[in-house]
């Protein structure tokens, strides 16, 4: 019987190990929405770079032939840089940062890192630059660790902790009765959304890429888990190449330059103070939320007073 089980739990082993790799890739495709279509030239080898600077040249792509999404989109980012990416929704933000991604090659023009062309280096190789925290975080079935922890596989357990507070999730995490071995994901601890995004966070605090990529859906959080993950981004984002497609423009006025996208196009671009000066369309978008946001600070004094 002993001789039997060892290799019976042997299989298991390896059975769960597939599993949960296939769960991650469908976990992270259906996490950007889109499927592999990219395929790796014959002769292609890792990017090497020594910095991580971001060139977007006129940039032309499309989903179908049909219908163009970008329309000759250029735009630099200085290694260690920021910009943000405003707009209405549709514009095609965020497959700006699926083609950065290179889960789709660009139509025409060129996406370079530190000069050199992705479309003709490795996938697994840019993807390893980059980290995303996305706007809904798809969590796997297993612990809290494990899910921080796949960041970086080999990260030590203080490691994990030290992300975790970095985050702003660890005293959170050490408040559950399993600590860092709660099982979370659909058959297990239902997280919230912010909490969630924490977790996502951490995993990419312990990734620590040179690239970072931050789709933000913080307008579903309240202004003070808002602040908090704010707080937690701006950490991670501290020296390292950031674009960040931004929902609510108080999170985009430090960034060294906006661009605002409208149909494929950029229309505009400069830091906050020249775009609020110009009056275009950010302006406009500005002081829209501006004006959502102290109606909403009103009714909240109100229901205080009452
Ligand atoms: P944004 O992030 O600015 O809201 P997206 O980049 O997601 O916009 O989308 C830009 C346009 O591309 C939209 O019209 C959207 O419907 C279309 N689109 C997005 N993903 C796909 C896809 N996988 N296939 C076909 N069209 C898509
Ligand atoms: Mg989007």
């Amino acid at each position: 019987l002993m001789q039997l089980s060892i290799p019976l739990n042997f299989i298991g082993f390896v059975y769960r190990e597939i599993r949960q790799g296939l769960a991650d890739i469908e976990a992270m495709f259906a996490l950007l929405s889109v499927k592999a279509e990219v395929r790796d030239r014959p002769d292609a080898k890792p990017i090497a770079i020594q910095n991580a600077s971001i060139k977007f040249e006129d940039v032309r792509f499309g989903y179908d032939r049909e219908r163009p999404i970008l329309k000759g989109i250029s735009f630099e980012v200085p290694a260690g840089r920021s910009i943000a990416i405003v707009g209405p929704s549709g514009a095609g933000k965020s497959t700006i940062s699926r083609l950065l991604f290179r889960f789709y090659d660009v139509g025409s023009g060129r996406i370079t890192i530190d000069g050199k062309d992705i479309s003709q280096v490795t996938q697994e190789s840019v993807r390893a630059l980059i980290g995303i925290v996305p706007q809904d975080t798809v969590l796997f079935n297993d612990t809290i660790a494990y899910n921080i922890r796949y960041g970086r596989p080999d990260a030590s357990e203080e490691e994990v902790q030290r992300a975790a507070d970095l985050a702003q999730i660890g005293p959170f995490i050490r408040s559950l009765p399993d600590g860092f071995e709660a099982m979370v994901g659909e058959r297990g601890l239902k997280l919230s959304g912010g909490e969630k995004q924490r977790v996502a966070i951490a995993r990419t605090i312990l990734k620590a890429p040179p690239i970072l990529v931050l789709d933000e859906a913080t307008s579903a959080l309240d202004t003070h888990t808002e602040q908090e993950i704010q707080d937690a981004l701006d950490l991670v984002s501290k020296g390292r190449t950031t674009l960040t497609i931004a929902h609510r423009l108080s999170t985009v006025v430090g960034a060294d330059e906006i661009i605002v996208l409208k149909a494929g196009e950029i229309i505009e671009r400069g830091t906050h103070r020249d775009l609020v000066a110009a009056g275009g369309l950010y302006a406009e978008m500005w002081s829209m939320q501006r004006e959502a946001t102290e109606a909403e600070e009103a009714l909240r004094r109100a229901r205080e007073a009452d």
